[in-house]
């Protein structure tokens, strides 16, 4: 858990571990979910009836269940089309820059090695090989979520399939007032008050106070040095370190050290 030390007003009173509101979309940007698109899903895909047809075949497990009645496995895999692509489709993949695997390159001096990142024409046999069932997961040639949402598009786009949905034009919902989605556009996280207090934050989350709002940097540095605080307990001066620099990672480790916490970690490197 990352901390911070944040200096608030004395009498600021937001409860800790609560991330701080100014940090959050506020619920009057939530849209009037689309009832159009959700094509028996919980949430709306923002994809036409016939588009959704293709992106959601993709996969067997998207067709059914595999133990949904005997054979339906065998079913879902000959119908699913992750490892039927045509040369065409493999051919976009290649050219958006997919499918990425290691190819030669020339030396230089400023760098020697003989291979780099780099995209090959590739066949449609050797990559629907590599995404048959049972061949294997993690592949130069598998497919990921981004190819799979190229591809469907580029089927739909083949075809003459309007992609998005006609109610919501892919967006997946429509505004609840006239100028909301302007409105949550235009929306900026606001900062806590600033003041005369000392108080500690987490920033794993979109941020919370997780100490009470001391008046002075040392009352702070004592809090988090009180043993009662059991695992959190940090030296004094390693706090008092901590709140000088302002930040430190939640918890870092290094040869001489081991895993220590973030604090600790900046005390340590204060004595150095
Ligand atoms: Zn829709």
């Amino acid at each position: 858990m990352s901390r911070s030390i944040r200096r608030v007003p004395l009498d600021f009173d937001w409860p800790q571990n609560k991330v701080w509101e100014g940090y959050l979309t506020p619920d009057k940007f939530n849209e009037i979910p689309c009832p159009d698109c959700t094509h028996g899903s919980d949430h709306p895909t923002g994809y036409s009836a016939e588009a959704n047809a293709i992106y959601k075949t993709f996969y067997p497990h998207q067709i059914v269940h595999a133990g949904a009645w005997p054979g339906a496995h065998e079913h879902a895999q000959r119908l699913a089309w992750c490892d039927k692509l045509g040369q065409a489709e493999v051919d976009m993949l290649v050219e958006e820059g997919r499918l990425r695997t290691l190819v030669r390159r020339e030396p230089t001096d400023d760098n020697p090695r003989n291979w780099e990142w780099g995209t090959a024409p590739r066949t449609a046999a050797e990559v629907n090989a590599a995404n048959k069932p049972g061949a294997g997961f993690g592949g130069d040639l598998d497919h990921d979520s981004i190819n799979h949402m190229l591809l469907a598009r580029f089927r739909c786009k083949q075809l003459g399939i309007t992609l998005e949905c006609g109610s919501c034009g892919g967006e997946c919902g429509t505004e609840a007032y006239p100028g909301q989605r302007a409105e949550a556009e235009a929306w900026e996280a606001t900062e806590p008050p600033v003041g005369d207090g000392w108080q500690l934050w987490e920033t794993v989350s979109e941020g919370s106070p997780i100490s009470p709002v001391f008046p002075a940097a040392d009352d702070l540095a004592r809090w988090m040095s009180d043993p009662e605080r059991g695992t959190q307990w940090v030296p004094h001066a390693t706090a008092a370190k901590f709140i000088a620099d302002g930040w430190a990672p939640s918890a870092v480790s290094s040869p001489e050290t081991g895993l220590v916490s973030g604090a600790e970690w900046v005390g340590h490197h204060s004595e150095q």
